[in-house]
């Protein structure tokens, strides 16, 4: 048994996909998330076990109207999407064939499918298609593969394959949530990489897949779809960065305890019984760094604000970049209030802390 497996313990492996992929990326500084992430344990039954259960995903209302704009989108053969695409893309009025590999069941299947179609597309064949519905891509994910399905796979005339990603958030007078597009970003990046990592596993240029994904947004407070080129060069290489650093999780693993597991010992029932104290107490022996990001992203967001209440960089990054050393928030008041005299490489924080409560008590008074 391998020391990730020690520490998942009975359970089977946590599944990636796209979205969790993702939020590799909002914390890449987080050892307890790494670790946990590599290992595949269950954040989320963990989290709920020791009391802290996690609070955040898709509403069934976003869910639902996300599928229905997709569906109008995907009508027709796609019509829709390939009246947007010829306006963004410059599709020609020829590219048209659309294939659904979404109607291949079996999982291996579709993948071998989607691989076949999109090297054949590669290599130039007019036959492979054009539009590829709900592509299956594969990505190694901590020594594990990982099934993603993005979208859409639209290849350009010219020989170029741009990935689309679908959203249901709108946009509104031409701007969208920057959160949001920042999530469908980092989303379609994922699916860029998988794709890069099949031409190139074929041995195909890499380059062939655009670094500019296509994002389409229903505008305005209408149905009527939108869109958009995203540059994602950013974020694919903060993702290779993560994903590299996942398959070098040893170096940290190693650090720790031997005997250290996260197994929920679940009876018969499904029911974990271990005790809540040594999960906590586990949990504690790998380094965290909480920011208000994970609240959005991490199913651990819960107990890590928990752990971290009482320091600054709880508070966020910005606190955590302008107060330096001043690690607690009671350090911090000791300081604007002059209770404590500043150290050394305190002293630029101190000034900053004591002004702060100046401009405060001026303003109350
Ligand atoms: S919630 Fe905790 S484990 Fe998750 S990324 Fe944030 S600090 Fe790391």
């Amino acid at each position: 048994m391998t020391n990730l497996e020690c520490l998942r313990g009975a359970a089977a492996p946590k599944s990636h996909n796209a979205r969790t992929i993702a939020a590799l990326t909002t914390n890449p500084g987080c050892s307890r998330r790494a670790v946990m992430d590599a290992a595949g344990i269950d954040k989320e039954r963990l989290a709920s076990h020791v009391g802290f259960p996690a609070r955040f995903g898709q509403s069934q209302f976003a869910i639902t109207r996300g599928n229905v704009f997709e569906a109008q989108l995907k009508a027709n053969g796609c019509a829709e999407l390939l009246r947007l695409l010829r306006e963004v893309l410059a599709l020609p009025i020829g590219a048209a064939a659309y294939d659904d590999l979404e109607s291949v069941n079996q999982l291996d299947a579709r993948a071998d499918r989607s691989r076949e179609l999109l090297t054949r597309a590669a290599d130039g064949d007019e036959d492979a298609g054009t539009l590829f519905d709900h592509p299956l891509l594969r990505l190694e994910v901590g020594g594990r593969w990982v099934y993603l399905e993005p979208d859409l796979i639209a290849l350009q005339f010219g020989g170029k394959f741009y990935v689309v990603e679908i959203k249901s958030f709108a946009v509104i007078d031409g701007k969208a949530d920057g959160t949001k597009v920042s999530a469908a970003a980092t989303q379609s990046a994922v699916y860029v990489l998988a794709m890069r990592r099949l031409l190139a596993e074929a041995g195909y240029d890499p380059g062939l897949v655009s670094h500019d994904v296509v994002l389409v947004c229903p505008e305005n407070f209408s149905n009527r779809p939108v869109a958009t080129l995203v540059d994602v060069r950013k974020k694919l290489s903060v993702l290779e960065r993560q994903l590299a650093r996942m398959g070098r999780i040893d170096a940290i693993v190693d650090g720790l305890s031997p005997s250290l597991t996260f197994d929920l010992q679940v009876d018969d029932a499904g029911v974990p019984q271990r005790p809540v104290a040594e999960l906590v107490d586990g949990m504690g022996q790998i380094d965290a760094r909480y920011s208000p990001e994970c609240l959005a992203n991490c199913e651990l967001a819960f107990f890590c604000r928990h752990e971290a209440r009482g320091s600054t960089a709880a508070l966020g990054k910005s606190v955590r970049e302008e107060l330096g050393g001043v690690s607690s928030v009671s350090h911090a008041l000791s300081l604007a209030s002059g209770a404590v005299p500043p150290a050394e490489d305190e002293i630029e924080a101190a000034e900053m802390l004591r002004f702060a409560a100046k401009l405060r008590s001026e303003c109350l008074s």
